[in-house]
């Protein structure tokens, strides 16, 4: 089996009898593992699909995600992964977006998402490989657009590779490697947590919704379970599991990132366990693009970002565009062999984010950073209406696409309040006066179409909202909620 590329058919071969995979106490090793990605590869051969087609994975938390995941990589095929988790209306959104091909889906799926293949249980010897280009799409992740609808970011088999390659060499992962899987497959930081320990040999424990996000069940797995040495999670999931109590466990390494690390989550982090790795990266250049460990003390309020991973550079622009010198101020922008191939059938958002600057293609972060030295820099925060809410990426623009859409809705803004575990988001509505939709309503509407860390907490009606000379929402006048 090939998959992504020589390596991991070497890995396979090279560890068929050590545990690959577990789960809720049953394990499987490589040459199980390949015998179910194998059956998998020809009951999606069935329906049709060749290299190339876009496949949604539906799949609730277990073995077989990871195995249709290296069935599509085997094949050729770009997943899409469709968090099980979200509204229908969503998902069928993004089916019907993507126009995919085939959605994988097991007995836990309650939701038909045409066209549907119901995985069927049972083994197989691995058919042979297509030829493939290494140009083809390995996967299409959704993230949040500022238009109202998500967007699909296109990642290559190649971009891919390089990142599973430099991420597992740049923390050191082997065949001793057991990590916890944790994050759901709707972020891309979940492919580290289910392929890169495969990548090297190692085993991926997949914990099963809803322990997932509990951190209490998540403590008690990491405390019966001193063998599991690798966890990755975002810092709201990090200080979740230590206000539920963690003692910590010197053994594992700890990998943070999807938004900032201040500095008193990095001194508890790096008390409780043996290594803390600072991650940061865009979906839009796979998963993540620096990794570094976590030093003490710290000078700054927030971690730094540094150490660019392999294949990947980074850049500072100022409003001009021209590179920033050493305490300069501007926009990051990364350069690589992992960035996206672009966001799907949205020619104007390529056009803005991916940039061509003397002969090089960027991408454009829309973080505020400032050069610290030639590749470390400080993150200063966004330019644009991107937030992060518990690890989350949120446009408010999508959010208020999505207010305005609900009847007798007028206009709509959405603001973050608070910081870190306090954050929440603030919904202002202006209704019309007949036939005004109530709290419930508004909140029930917007359950239909957004995930719930999309939902604002608190929803706020105004008979208008502040606007400016121009017309505009004025949001600095929008006021506290009461
Ligand atoms: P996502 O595409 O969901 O991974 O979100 C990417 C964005 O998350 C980046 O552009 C940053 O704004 C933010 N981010 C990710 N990791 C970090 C980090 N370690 N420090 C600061 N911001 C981060």
């Amino acid at each position: 089996m090939t998959m992504l590329n020589p390596h991991l058919a070497h890995v396979f071969v090279r560890h068929a009898g050590r545990p690959a995979l577990g789960c809720l106490g049953v394990s499987f090793n490589y040459a199980e593992l390949q015998s179910r990605v194998a059956a998998i590869v020809l009951q999606m051969r069935e329906t049709g699909v060749t290299a190339g087609d876009r496949v949604g994975l539906h799949l609730a938390r277990g073995p077989d995600l990871i195995a249709a995941l290296l069935a599509c990589l085997h094949d050729g095929l770009c997943f899409v992964p469709l968090e099980p988790e979200f509204p229908v209306d969503r998902l069928q959104g993004i089916v019907d977006d993507a126009r995919l091909r085939c959605v994988v889906q097991d007995e836990q799926s309650s939701h038909s998402l045409a066209p549907s293949l119901r995985l069927r249980p049972g083994v197989a010897e691995m058919p042979e490989q297509p030829d493939l280009d290494d140009e083809l799409p390995a996967y299409m992740m959704f993230t949040s657009g500022s238009t109202g609808k998500p967007k699909g970011v296109v990642i290559g088999r190649a971009a891919l590779r390089n990142f599973l390659d430099a991420a597992t060499r740049r923390v050191g992962a082997g065949c001793e490697t057991r990590w916890l899987f944790t994050t759901t497959p709707a972020f891309d930081i979940s492919l580290l947590e289910m392929l890169g320990p495969l990548w090297v040999g190692g085993y991926v424990e997949v914990v099963c919704a809803p322990a997932h996000k509990d951190p209490v069940a998540l403590l008690q797995l990491l405390d019966s379970r001193p063998d599991l040495n690798t966890l990755q999670a975002t810092p709201a999931l990090w200080r979740m599991l230590l206000k539920a109590g963690w003692r910590g466990h010197k053994g594992l390494v700890a990998l943070c990132g999807g938004e900032a690390l201040d500095a008193s989550l990095a001194a508890q982090l790096s008390e409780s366990a043996g290594q803390l790795w600072n991650c940061y990266g865009p979906t839009e250049a796979t998963v993540w693009s620096m990794m570094a460990q976590v030093e003490q003390p710290l000078a700054d309020h927030s971690v730094r970002l540094r150490q660019s991973l392999d294949g990947y550079r980074h850049w500072v622009l100022d409003e001009n565009g021209n590179d920033v010198g050493p305490g300069g101020e501007g926009e990051l922008c990364i350069e690589g062999v992992s960035l996206a191939q672009g966001y799907w059938q949205r020619r104007d958002l390529n056009e803005q984010a991916f940039i061509r600057r003397q002969g090089r293609r960027l991408y454009r972060t829309g973080d505020r950073v400032r050069r610290i030295g030639d590749d470390e820099f400080q993150y200063l925060g966004r330019r644009d209406d991107q937030i992060k809410l518990r690890g989350f990426r949120i446009e408010l623009g999508e959010i208020e696409a999505n207010l305005r859409r609900i009847d007798g809705v007028q206009e709509a803004a959405v603001r973050l309040l608070g910081e870190g575990d306090e954050a929440c988001l603030v919904g202002y509505v202006e209704t019309h006066a007949e036939g005004a939709p109530g709290r419930v309503q508004i909140r029930r509407a917007l359950h239909l179409s957004l995930p719930h860390y999309m939902i604002p907490s608190r929803i706020v009606l105004l008979e208008s909202l502040p606007k400016t000379p121009s017309g505009k929402i004025d949001r600095k006048r929008l006021p506290e909620p009461a």
